[in-house]
């Protein structure tokens, strides 16, 4: 682990193609997949999952998605 820098996660992903109008991502919390539209191709939008309410950005431009990193209490 690389501590204390940011303090959020990110992965990247590959889009298949193009991005017009709407697109898959995976949820970086409990991997539903997800259809999202797509404002910008190259520009970053928040989105969140359907499924466990998750909030995450997705960097379409870069192919990153950033998400917070999960609560560790419960
Ligand atoms: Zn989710």
């Amino acid at each position: 682990m690389f501590g204390g820098f940011d303090d959020f996660l990110m992965y990247e992903i590959c889009f298949p193609g193009a991005i017009t109008g709407q697109t898959e991502i995976t949820c970086p919390y409990c991997e539903t997949l997800l259809t999202v539209s797509v404002a910008d191709p190259m520009g970053v939008d928040r989105f969140a999952c359907g499924e466990c309410t998750g909030e995450f950005e997705v960097d379409f431009g870069e192919g990153i998605i950033r998400y917070d990193r999960p609560a560790d209490n419960s």
